[in-house]
Order: structure tokens, then sequence, then C-alpha cells
């Protein structure tokens, strides 16, 4: 399929990146067996080396993260029991995105939370909410790295915390780990460091790592043996899946280069900040992302804007657009796309005056998760 863009200019998600000649040749000369029957080479060894990356027991290939954060509540369970009660931060890919499947194929009752500006659920929220007697298991989810917090990097202190209070009233705690190399890779720690509070972790490879599809989903020994159950159940296991751990394990070689990633993020960061008219909004440990406005300007506008000078990025609830950088971008594309947002900003402030009008954007992201729930209840 064609691209949209050129792609050191397509900033929309680092999931834009294609698997190169490296990749491609692994996949073609990929070892495979059948993994419904368990004998797949490849994707045997992709999950021992996630495993042991997390330093966990086991891990589950998955074609997607999302496949694997709806098993991780419903593995989470002892069999028989109740779909869980999911308690997800309210920017939380889990709570944005996927709200409806967990709802409609998991069963499960789906509670959001507010969050710190670093991105981890408000500890009183949570703890209210746990407090809360449930008549089914609980499953508390913290991202990492926390997507609308800007791609904010947690520390294994702050999931730590939470993992504690969870455990305190006898939760799960899931990490949605989408981009956890690169909190690592930020961080300066081991994975496993940052894992090892959770009970389950999902770890993608299709992100900044760039394989085509495919995430990891890590826990004990029999937390993996039922998530593999229930992923057969969902339709979500594959035969020859040694097509795809192959690029996979290539991807798993390149965390280190995620650092390139993140200091291209910092170099738009600063450049961006110099534009007059725009915000920026960095966190405070930050990763691959740059969360950015033109305070008069709707984000859907924005990025309107900016895909008329070529350059394509995000718009977000949090009346932001995001700027995701990857291993296809460079220097040149995070010039343009800085003159590209000049322009922009340029031609708006003369063209109108800004708003006074506008809705302060934590309410009206509020409001959206109001509407929302409302939408839920009836
Ligand atoms: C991308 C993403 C997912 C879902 O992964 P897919 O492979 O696209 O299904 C889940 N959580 C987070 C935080 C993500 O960024």
């Amino acid at each position: 399929m064609a691209r949209t863009g050129p792609p050191h200019l397509d900033f929309r998600s680092d999931t834009r990146t294609v698997p190169d000649a490296r990749m491609r040749r692994a996949m073609a000369e990929a070892k495979v067996g059948d993994d419904v029957y368990g004998d797949d080479p490849t994707v045997a060894l992709v999950e021992e080396r996630v495993a042991a990356l997390l330093g966990a027991e086991a891990a589950l290939f998955t074609p997607t993260g999302t496949l694997a954060n709806l098993l991780a509540p419903l593995a989470a369970g002892p069999a028989g029991a109740p779909a869980p009660r999911v308690i997800a931060g309210e920017g939380s890919h889990m709570a944005f995105l996927e709200a409806d499947g967990l709802r409609r194929f998991g069963g499960v009752e789906l509670v959001t939370v507010g969050q710190r500006p670093d991105g981890l659920p408000e500890p009183d929220a949570l703890a209210a909410l746990l407090a809360v007697r449930a008549d089914r298991p609980t499953v508390v989810c913290v991202e990492n790295t926390a997507m609308m917090c800007s791609g904010n990097a947690l520390d294994a202190d702050a999931t730590r915390a939470v993992a504690e209070l969870a455990h305190r009233h006898g939760a799960h705690l899931h990490l949605d780990g989408a981009r956890l190399a690169n909190a690592a890779v930020a961080l300066g720690v081991p994975p496993a460091r940052l894992a090892g509070p959770a009970d389950s972790v999902a770890f993608s490879v299709s992100k900044g790592l760039g394989a085509p599809a495919g995430a990891l989903l890590c826990g004990s020994r029999a937390y993996v043996a039922r998530a593999r159950e229930l992923r057969g159940e969902l339709g979500g296991s594959l035969h020859q899946a040694g097509v795809l751990a192959a690029p996979a394990l290539v991807a798993l070689d390149r965390l280190p280069d995620l650092a390139a990633d993140h200091d291209r993020a910092a170099a738009l960061a600063a450049l961006l900040a110099e534009v007059p008219g725009v915000q920026v909004m960095r966190p405070p440990r930050p990763t691959n992302m740059v969360m950015a406005r033109l305070p008069a300007v709707p984000a859907g506008e924005c990025a309107a804007l900016l895909a008329g000078h070529g350059v394509l990025v995000l718009p977000l609830p949090n009346a932001h657009v995001r700027f995701v950088t990857h291993r296809e971008h460079d220097m040149i594309g995070v010039r343009a796309a800085v003159r590209a947002v000049a322009a922009v900003s340029a031609a708006v402030s003369g063209a109108r005056p800004a708003r006074t009008t506008d809705e302060d954007p934590h309410r009206q992201r509020r409001r959206k998760h109001d509407d929302e729930a409302t939408r839920a209840r009836t």
C-alpha cells in the first residue's frame, strides 16, 4: 500500500515503520512449524527471548497489542471466575481505544481513573475504586510509556507503588508496555526492572522496534497457559506464525536504536518551542513523542493544515497534535516539520486573533469521558 506522505515527514506513529531488507530476509528464511500445535521454533524463540528480557517465566506471542491487552485481564482471574473489572487511566490506550472491545469481547467492566501528569493513576482515586467491594476480580492497568502524557517513561518505583496498592486489595497489576522498550532506553535500565512490579506485561515489537506486527503477553507460566487457551478461543492463534516471529527477533536486537528516536524527539521539541505561537508539552521523562498545539486552532484543524504542508501528525482529544519520532526519520525531516509548523502558525496568527472562549483541554477531555460513560450506561 502506498504511503500518504514521505516517510521522513510522517510523524503520526512509530507503527508507521515498515520492515526493512533484513527483516524481510528473516521472514523469507524463517523456520516455521504450526504454533497451534506448539511446534513453531521461531515463535518459541521469540517467546523465550521476550520472557527473559522482561524477567518473566513465560511469554505468549499475539498478532497485536490490542489482543494482548484483551487477554491480559481475562487470564488474570481463576478459571470460572466472572469477567474482571478493569481499572485503566482515562487517557490510556486501553480506555481510549480498546474499551469497546474489552467490554464486548471480554465482558469486562471498564472503569477509568484520572492520571497524574506523569501518567500514573491518581493514587487516591485508585485507592477509592479499589476499596469498593467488587463481585469480580479486579485488574489495574498502568501504561508505560504513558501515551497521553506525551510518552512519559515511568520508573520502576512508580509502577511498584501502584502494584503494592493493587496487591493490598487482591488486584492484579497489568502493565501495558507497548513502548516499554522506549521507557527502558530513556531511563537507562533493563526492561525487566520496569516490568518487575507487574503481574503481566504486554510488550509490542511493532512500534519503534519496527516489526510488521506482534506483541508478547508475559507473566507466570500458569497465567500464560491460560492466556494461550483464551487466544485460541478469540481466534488469535496463527499457524505458521514464525514468519511474524522472525522479524520480531530482528526487532529485539534494535532496542538501543531507540535512543536515536528520543534524541530526534528532543530536538523537535526544542525547535518547536522556539516557534512563535506554539505550545509544546513535554513530560518529565520524555521518549519519542512530542505534543504541541496552536492555542487558537483545534487539533483536527491543525493536523489538516500541517498535512497541507506534507507533515502528518495525529490530533488527540487533549487538544494537542502528536509527533512520534521513529527509525525512518532524520534531522532533515525534523527541520522540515518545524518549518511547516512555523508556516501554519504564522498563517493562523495573521488570519485570526487567539480565541478567548477556548475550552480548557482538561474539561474538554473530562466531558468526552463523561459522554462516553453516559453512553456506556444507556
Ligand atoms: C499501539 C498500542 C497498543 C495496541 O497495539 P496494536 O499492536 O496496535 O494492537 C496498546 N497500547 C498502547 C499503549 C499502544 O501504544
